[in-house]
């Protein structure tokens, strides 16, 4: 499973995968558990889950990290937040709160509408949170 059409992962998948991704090295499962204020056990089947879709490898005794396909769902993860967040600015939102409102939808959005986006707002490499990056499918017209 990669990203295709943006809805493949949970709200709650695409915050853990982002918070994998900010992190260096293998991350253990108590970790993610304490930054989410969630069960252990609960985010051990998320993460079995993750790894099934090949997303996440596992390191015994060190944890989960991102595989290249998990590397790149993260890397549309972030252009999602950002193009949306970006968006929201034009309409007079304050960065802080671009950001925060994004993050309630943007796993509501799909991947075709953010390239669309990316294509109106011509291709933006600023975000309000970090640069955007671009690939071949926002790029191709
Ligand atoms: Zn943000
Ligand atoms: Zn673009």
């Amino acid at each position: 499973m990669g990203i295709d059409t943006g809805f493949e992962l949970s709200p709650r998948k695409v915050d853990y995968i982002k918070f994998i991704n900010g992190k260096s090295g293998p991350v253990k499962t108590n970790t993610i558990a304490a930054g989410f204020g969630v069960d252990p056990s609960t985010i051990t089947k998320t993460m079995a889950e993750l790894a099934g879709d090949g997303l996440l490898v596992y390191t015994p005794y060190r944890g989960v990290s991102l595989s290249e396909k998990g590397k790149n769902t993260a890397q549309f993860l972030i252009k999602r937040h950002r193009i949306l967040a970006l968006a929201l600015t034009h309409f007079g939102l304050s960065h802080e709160q671009a950001c925060r409102e994004a993050s309630r939808f943007e796993s509501y959005v799909s991947k075709d509408a953010i390239d669309q986006m990316c294509r109106a707002m011509g291709h933006p490499k600023k975000g309000v949170c970090g640069d955007i990056t671009h690939d071949d499918s926002c790029l191709e017209v």
